[in-house]
């Protein structure tokens, strides 16, 4: 009996550990393992990750990866580098809950990488849009870094589930060279790398009762089979930010990458 309970015991032990250096084994990769797996969601602008800059392929100058400034949530949001837009890892899967505070991940972005990547007017981002077929619509994106193709290969997927269609069409929008509502900051929209789902189910932090404080009440109303979907294709979902805009998807390859790295599910 006494042997029978400290084997007991010591198992018990041997899988709290494991499950502690599991944990650790899978969690938060370093900010280089991030800024290469950036690199590779990229290949055809970041030519190398370096100890403080990124070389990009257009021959403009290295981009810098941190700017050393002590940040709030607010000013990343405001004025992100690249680090700080790799800061918090979204989380993968078919699972929504209320977002913890300030846990918006992938919301914070680095506009002067987004602008070397897409395109820094409109009329440059205008020269790479292409059409596509949106369950009859034609809606206009980039094609660079895949972001067309990989629209279309959502749209296929989701194509094969007619019960879903009724979240998805009209889509509220896709490309438009404009401001996040409330800031200076240009939405992913600009760089006609986002779609807005059908607008009648959607929520979002402003709308219900998020003031500044962005203290709203979380609501999501779309089937979450549609947010998995997206994710494999290599969107991210606004469900999953405290600032939650439920409709929208962006194209962030690396923020996916970084999250099958780190394991991070939304379903724990
Ligand atoms: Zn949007």
């Amino acid at each position: 009996m006494r042997r029978g309970s400290k084997s007991t015991c010591l198992r018990a032990a041997f899988l709290f550990l494991s499950a502690c250096v599991g944990e650790t084994l899978a969690a938060d990769p370093t900010l280089h393992e991030k800024l290469e797996l950036l690199a590779r969601a990229y290949p055809e602008m970041i030519a190398e990750v370096g100890k403080d800059k990124l070389t990009l392929r257009d021959g403009g100058a290295a981009l810098p990866i941190d700017d050393g400034r002590r940040k709030s949530h607010a000013e990343k949001l405001a004025s992100g580098d690249i680090e700080d837009s790799l800061s918090q890892i979204y989380p993968l899967g078919a699972c929504a809950r209320p977002p913890a505070a300030d846990f918006d991940p992938g919301r914070i972005r680095s506009e002067a990488l987004m602008k070397r990547l897409y395109g820094g007017s409109a009329a440059s981002i205008r020269r790479d849009l292409v059409s596509v077929d949106w369950f009859g619509e034609r809606l206009k994106v980039t094609r660079r870094h895949g972001v067309a193709k990989a629209l279309q290969a959502v749209e296929g997927e989701l194509a094969a589930r007619p019960k879903l269609k009724r979240y998805l069409v009209p889509s509220s929008g896709t490309f438009n060279w404009r401001n996040i509502a409330g800031t200076r900051t240009l939405s992913v929209h600009s760089f006609g790398a986002a779609i807005d789902l059908n607008t009648g189910f959607a929520d979002y932090w402003r709308w219900s009762g998020g003031g500044k404080s962005g203290a709203a009440a979380y609501r999501n109303r779309y089937p979450l089979d549609i947010v998995e979907i997206f994710e494999k294709h290599g969107f991210i979902w606004g469900g999953r930010w405290y600032h939650f805009d439920t409709m929208h998807f962006e194209y962030r390859p690396e923020l996916i990458s970084i999250a099958k790295q780190a394991s991070a599910s939304a379903c724990r």
